[in-house]
Order: structure tokens, then C-alpha cells, then sequence
């Protein structure tokens, strides 16, 4: 089985199976990410204690990068701090624009390089991240009007 199948093989199984799919009561951060050029749809469900994602889980639907791209996502992040998250995050765009991570290996994400040959799938690929990225910044203190 050469790389290629092998990453394909991944992709798949993560789409049909995806892990630490499901709600997660004790989030401190939640938020929904919307790809209306795919239809892809998720929901994140994120624990972050003293700047690190102790614990995520998502829900939603969508095409199988998609899917696998948050299931993935989840594993590789659950424990990291944040500044870790998005340096992350800056080398997963780089690996699925540019084909090839610039300078960390990126272990599983390693699968998402093909998607850098089909441009349309980028944001299918990086939905999830960008969703983490809002969910981790946005304010959690309630919106008031004064
Ligand atoms: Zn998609």
C-alpha cells in the first residue's frame, strides 16, 4: 500500500468513525463553523483551563474531509496549550495549501497533504481549525449593551 493510500485509507476511516464526536456538557468554549461551499456543518465543544484544551468533542455533518479533519484535529490537540494550537494550526494551512508542512511534523495531520491539490477541499480541510481558532477567542463574558 503506498503513503497515498495509506493517508486516503485514514481519511476515510476518520470520516465514517469520527472520534470524540458528540456534545460535551462541561465546555467552557462552544462554537458552530458553517463551509457553505461544501455544506459542511460543526459544532465544537471546547475545555480550555489556564490557556490549555483539556478536552474537546464536536458534532455535525459533512463531506468526509470534513469530518476527519475535526475528528483528527481533536486527537491532536486535546492536552496542548493554546500558543501551541495555533502554531498547529499555521503549519496544518501551510501543509494543505503548499502540500508539505514547513517545519514540525505533524504526525496523522500529515494526511491532509493531497488536499493541497484540490483547492476547493482546503476549506473543507481547514474548517474545523478555523472554528477552534473562534472558539478559543472569542469572550465568553456576556454581552451586555453599556
Ligand atoms: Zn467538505
Amino acid at each position: 500500500m503506498s503513503l497515498r493510500e495509506l493517508y486516503q485509507e485514514m481519511i476515510i476511516d476518520h470520516g465514517r468513525a469520527p472520534r470524540n464526536f458528540g456534545a460535551l456538557s462541561t465546555a467552557n468554549h462552544c462554537q458552530m463553523g458553517h463551509n457553505p461551499l461544501c455544506g459542511d456543518k460543526l459544532t465544537l465543544y471546547v475545555v480550555e483551563q489556564q490557556g490549555v484544551v483539556t478536552d474537546i468533542k464536536f458534532e455535525g455533518a459533512g463531506c468526509a474531509i470534513s469530518v476527519a479533519s475535526a475528528s483528527l484535529m481533536t486527537e491532536a490537540i486535546k492536552g496542548k496549550k493554546i500558543d501551541d494550537i495555533e502554531k498547529l494550526f499555521s503549519e496544518f494551512h501551510h501543509l494543505v495549501t503548499e502540500g508539505k508542512a514547513a517545519t514540525i511534523d505533524l504526525g496523522k495531520l500529515a494526511v491532509f497533504g493531497g488536499v493541497a491539490e484540490f483547492p476547493i477541499r482546503v476549506k473543507c480541510a481547514t474548517l474545523a481549525w478555523h472554528t477552534l481558532n473562534a472558539a478559543l477567542h472569542n469572550n465568553s463574558d456576556p454581552v451586555t449593551t453599556e
